[in-house]
């Protein structure tokens, strides 16, 4: 087996929190000693309640939260152990998409802006037919160039979020809850998107959710996460079909009927 483009291992953190007398002392254990590891072109989906540690655990495969304890290995390289230039290369290797593209895109920039910065940020020229290109790839035309984040709709603009993750072409897109701020009309859209990548291109997938019917249809295999800790992980089918902690099968029932496998 060739080596995982990510793997976690025994993977904590614990957040200093202001609040209560216990909680300052001991912090918030917002990730309990966690392992998982993503095969090269495979999509791995995390799914979860709200506050059982998916964003915290998604951030940290890519080193913009620092763990606890424990080692998280992109491409086989200790990411504690990484140079300033090191974690830059890991930025290129593994890009984000996040829930909220308008929060996540700078108004004052148009989408060529966008785009181009990503190429600036790590000492590349890029040229118009690139950008283009780019837009092109996840379903935009060039007239998007020049709008500017209000000018466009929050599918569109989830659809830019793509774009510039896959600018400088990643082995691992982490997509945190990449639908759940679109209207309901154009969430398909956006995860078919996310599927072709991974289909096309072969983009290794961690795609976070707390919904489990979307994950089952996007993803090769679930980890299933209840308060920091990874309860169930298998197939997606199987997890869905035979859900064996109660955790996975209270999101099983939470699955609307209609969504359910025949
Ligand atoms: P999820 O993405 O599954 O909703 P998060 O990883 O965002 O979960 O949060 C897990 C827990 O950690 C929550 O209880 C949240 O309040 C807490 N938490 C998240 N980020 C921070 C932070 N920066 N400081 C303190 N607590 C945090
Ligand atoms: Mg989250």
């Amino acid at each position: 087996m060739s080596e995982p483009i990510l793997e976690m291992t025994n993977v904590s953190k614990r957040y200093r929190t202001a609040g209560g007398f216990g909680r300052r002392r001991k912090g918030f254990l917002a990730v309990d000693g966690v392992s998982l590891r993503i095969g090269r072109g495979e999509a791995l989906g995390l799914v979860g309640e709200s506050g059982s540690g998916k964003s915290t655990l998604a951030r940290m495969a890519n080193g913009l939260v620092v763990p606890t304890s424990g080692t998280v290995r992109t491409d086989g390289q200790d990411v504690a152990c990484l140079s300033r230039r090191g974690l830059r290369r890991l930025r290129r290797n593994v890009a984000m998409v996040f829930q909220d593209p308008l929060a996540s895109l700078n108004p004052r920039q148009t989408v060529r802006q966008t785009l181009a910065n990503v190429f600036h940020a790590h000492g590349e020229a890029t040229s118009t037919a690139e950008l283009v290109a780019l837009l092109e790839s996840v379903g935009l035309d060039a007239d998007y160039l020049g709008r500017y984040p209000h000018e466009a709709s929050g599918g569109q603009l989830q659809r830019v979020a793509v774009a510039r993750a896959l600018a400088l072409k990643p082995d691992l897109i982490i997509a945190d809850e990449p639908t759940s701020a679109l209207d309901v009309s154009v969430r398909a859209q956006i995860l078919n998107l996310l599927a072709d990548l991974q289909r096309d291109q072969g983009i290794s997938f961690l795609h976070v959710s707390h919904d489990l019917a979307v994950i089952r249809l996007y993803s090769d295999r679930v980890a299933v996460m209840q308060r920091g800790r990874i309860v169930e992980t298998g197939p997606s089918d199987e997890i869905f079909r035979s859900p064996q902690h109660s955790c996975t099968r209270a999101l099983v029932e939470a699955t609307p009927e209609a969504e359910l496998p025949a």
